[in-house]
């Protein structure tokens, strides 16, 4: 994602309520954090936060926290919570490499990958979110039967997403290559900034759901 860098992001950031500076200090105590007992879902790769924010906005009962590695697009997100409190949404600055040193196993009941940044070089598959290298971390923090949801309309780096779940744990539960004309699938979906921008320009939208078994 690029955007101008914006002077001072990081002190924004440092002085929001809305973001976890020491995320890992909560490893275990996430719904404490919250103060409820609520299923908490994470988007990996949130971006400008507009798809975590509208679905906190329709579920209250559920919380949700959004990753971002980079602190100027944080800050989007950040500006819009300030104008736009929503109580079940905490932000963490941080590469989602290291996602198992802040939650512990079980703690989470989904994860949300949307538009992915592709890697497209053969020797950075690894740091490609839907990766088996990621996958496995996955499997440490979500809760049995959790789920991944993950949406993107580059192709190459879907049917990689795609082999990386055979032989792997996880059960294949939904799947579409044209996410925007699937009568069953694009029932509740939760347009992200990067789908409006791909999709205005005709690109279809694939999706997979999948849960650990
Ligand atoms: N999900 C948003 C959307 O669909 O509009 C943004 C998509 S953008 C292509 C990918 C975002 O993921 C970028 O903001 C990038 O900084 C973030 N990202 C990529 N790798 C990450 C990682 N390892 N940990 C945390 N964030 C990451």
């Amino acid at each position: 994602m690029r955007l101008r860098n914006v002077t001072g992001s990081r002190e924004m950031i440092a002085e929001s309520e809305y973001v976890v500076h020491e995320p890992e200090l909560i490893k275990g105590k996430w719904q404490e954090e919250f103060g409820n007992e609520n299923p908490i879902r994470l988007e990996i790769g949130m971006g400008k936060g507009r798809f975590l924010m509208e679905l906190a906005r329709r579920n209250p009962q559920i919380n949700y926290i959004g990753i971002e590695k980079y602190s100027t697009v944080l800050l989007r997100a950040v500006q819009k919570m300030e104008q736009d409190p929503l109580p079940n949404i905490r932000l963490i600055r941080m590469d989602a490499e290291y996602i198992t040193d802040i939650f512990s196993e079980g703690e989470i009941d989904r994860i949300y990958l949307n538009f992915s940044d592709p890697w497209p070089k053969d020797r950075h598959a690894a740091r490609r979110l839907p990766s088996r290298q990621f996958l496995a971390r996955y499997d440490q923090i979500l809760k049995k039967d959790g789920m991944i949801e993950f949406k993107t309309d580059n192709t190459e780096l879907f049917v990689f997403a795609e082999e990386e779940i055979e032989d792997s744990g996880w059960k294949l539960l939904q799947i579409t290559h044209d996410l925007h004309a699937d009568e069953e699938m694009r029932k509740d979906n939760v347009m992200t900034e990067y789908e409006e921008r791909f999709s205005s320009m005709g690109n279809p939208i694939h999706k997979y759901i999948i849960q650990k078994i």
